[in-house]
């Protein structure tokens, strides 16, 4: 087990973690809400590092990210573990691998310790771009996530994050230098949303969002609609707005359908309607954002990238490939940026 980086200490064997905004106080023998983070005598530790729960070779379009590397491959990985509780996680048989004590620690799922320099040595041996630290969320695991980072800058390759958004101002500093990519998921512009369907607060995913897009980092945003829980139209309305007035028309925004059956506490809802995800869309385009796409709804053209200048067809997707028209990131025709991060 590896000590953690981002904690403070208190009286009486209690520690403080510092890694994201719950700022657990986590008593001697106790995990905090993400539950790989155990306090052991008065001293925090990671027990997810070193232990991917997944491990795979994917197309970046799958993070999704379509405007950074497109049609390239991005080695992605994920442990154990996650600091929200989103009843319509997809995730969740390793996002909410629960009862650490039940899974012989640590969390390793059978598999043994896989070094940094394994994963960037993989990542290369499969052709890979970037690595992507996904599945769960990589805040919980920014320990291992860092290490990783460091050692694949120095081989060129860049790093990604898919993510809740969620991490403190300690983590999001020590990753700012070497993070190249993220995509956020905000999940929705209302407060009792998070904290009903996530036990988390929204205005921190607000705040780094807007740190993200500052700093540089390529930025783009999924919000998965659910109907019921987040298809409210005002509340699209109101988190596209923040998107354009906030990060930016350039910042890609995915709209993603829900699927009950793999959901971990949602099974009965109904799933998106695509009438849904395309009333979302137009809600995106009347805001004025630039890349507004349809998720999961393979061969419908609101996956494709068009020109928002002259409209021309600049990349066509079908599912996780793609095909491009474009010219090295500017439009073949009236030779637009379209903001593509290559
Ligand atoms: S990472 Fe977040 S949820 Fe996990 S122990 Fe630290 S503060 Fe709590």
């Amino acid at each position: 087990m590896q000590e953690a980086k981002f904690y403070k200490k208190l009286d009486n064997l209690t520690v403080v973690c510092e890694l994201c905004r719950h700022f657990c106080t986590i008593a001697d023998q106790q995990t905090g809400i993400c539950q790989v983070r155990k306090n052991i005598n008065g001293e925090l530790f990671s027990l997810v590092y070193g232990y991917p729960a997944a491990l795979n070779v994917d197309p970046i379009e799958k993070k999704p990210l379509f405007h950074f590397q497109p049609g390239s491959l991005s080695y992605s990985l994920g442990t154990l573990g996650c600091n929200f509780k989103c009843a319509n996680c997809q995730n969740w048989d390793i996002s909410q691998a629960k009862n650490t004590t039940s899974l012989n620690l640590p969390l390793s799922r059978g598999t043994s310790l896989v070094e940094p320099e394994k994963i960037v040595s993989e990542a290369l041996i499969n052709d890979c771009s970037s690595i992507s630290y996904t599945y769960n969320e990589p805040t919980i695991f920014a320990e291992y996530a860092l290490e990783i980072m460091k050692l694949a800058r120095a081989k060129n390759l860049k790093n990604v994050w898919v993510t809740n958004g969620y991490m403190s101002d300690s983590c999001l500093e020590a990753i700012l230098p070497y993070l190249d990519a993220v995509n956020v998921d905000l999940k929705s512009f209302d407060e009792n949303f998070y904290l009903k369907n996530c036990r988390a607060k929204l205005r921190p995913v607000l705040e780094n969002l807007k740190t993200l897009k500052k700093s540089g980092v390529h930025l783009e945003i999924t919000t998965l609609i659910i109907p019921g829980l987040s298809d409210d139209y005002e509340m699209l309305k109101s988190l596209a707005e923040f998107i354009v007035n906030e990060l930016g028309d350039d910042v890609p925004w995915h709209l993603a359908k829900f699927s009950p059956a793999v959901s971990w506490k949602l099974k009965k809802a109904p799933p998106t309607s695509e009438e849904k995800i395309f009333e979302a869309c137009d809600i995106g385009k009347n805001a004025s954002l630039k890349y507004v796409y349809a998720g999961n709804i393979p061969g419908d053209e609101r996956e494709n990238t068009y020109c928002p200048a002259c409209h021309e067809l600049a990349i066509s997707r079908f599912g996780y490939e793609i095909e491009r028209f474009d010219n090295h990131g500017r439009c073949a025709y009236c030779d637009k940026n379209l903001d593509i991060f290559e």
